[in-house]
């Protein structure tokens, strides 16, 4: 049984089984925003219908990045704007039938049933420059960071409850991953940016909530890769 785990005043995460992935949700005043849906429809669905049971309303869906465990849930959040990085649209667009073929290899046979049929949406609101959307009186800042731990990322920032959502440019669960499609020169930039701009307690995309600690381990890992022999895996 699922639940929501508080964070913040105001914001809560949802551990979806899949991946242990941090779906994130902010409410305020009867209306909620969900951060990165998860894999499968149907525990999206159970998200959904434990925000309507505590009393809000859906008011928009952010997606952090363009990877399967974050975003192929999207379409059970119907009806709503779906935000994510122009490049992360594209990504999905180009990629996202070979990331759904990837995961069918490692997946047990009721996950996959639901995967293969599950239509990929694409996100239907491209972010290009930070923007504001409000949840009830809440206002989280959506900002663009580009190319890093995938080709088009994208952190939420909610001030009034001093947390970033960081999606995988942040791990507390394992090392840092760079996709195919990421850039360690700009996760860096990225880490930089986090550091200067990011509210004290980050929402990664697996694991428990950390501190800006953590963004310091992360370019230590990338600087010795960089400085190594260049592998990052
Ligand atoms: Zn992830
Ligand atoms: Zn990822």
């Amino acid at each position: 049984m699922n639940q929501f785990q508080p964070v913040a005043g105001g914001v809560d995460r949802w551990v979806m089984p899949e991946a242990a992935m941090n779906a994130v949700v902010i409410a305020d005043g009867g209306e909620a925003l969900v951060v990165d849906p998860g894999t499968l429809p149907s525990r999206a669905a159970a998200l959904l219908d434990a925000i309507v049971a505590r009393g809000d309303r859906l008011v928009g869906v952010v997606i952090t990045h363009a990877h399967w465990d974050h975003c192929f849930a999207l379409g059970a959040m119907g009806g709503v704007p779906a935000y994510a990085h122009p490049a992360a649209i594209e990504e999905l667009r180009e990629h996202g039938e070979q990331q759904r073929q990837e995961v069918l290899g490692l997946a047990g046979p009721k996950t996959a049933a639901e995967l293969r049929e599950l239509d990929i949406v694409l996100p239907d609101t491209p972010v290009s420059d930070p923007v504001t959307v409000r949840v009830g009186a809440v206002d989280v800042e959506l900002e663009p960071v580009g190319r890093a731990h995938t080709a088009g990322d994208l952190v939420v920032h909610v001030p009034a409850a001093a947390v970033t959502i960081t999606g995988d440019l942040v791990e507390t669960a394992d090392d840092p991953q760079v996709a195919e499609s990421g850039d360690v020169a700009g996760w860096l930039a990225a880490l930089d940016r986090l550091a200067s701009r990011a509210q004290p307690l980050l929402v990664p995309g697996h694991g428990d909530p950390c501190g800006h600690e953590r963004l310091a381990s992360h370019t230590a890992f990338f600087t010795h890769a960089v400085a190594g022999d260049g592998e990052t895996g």
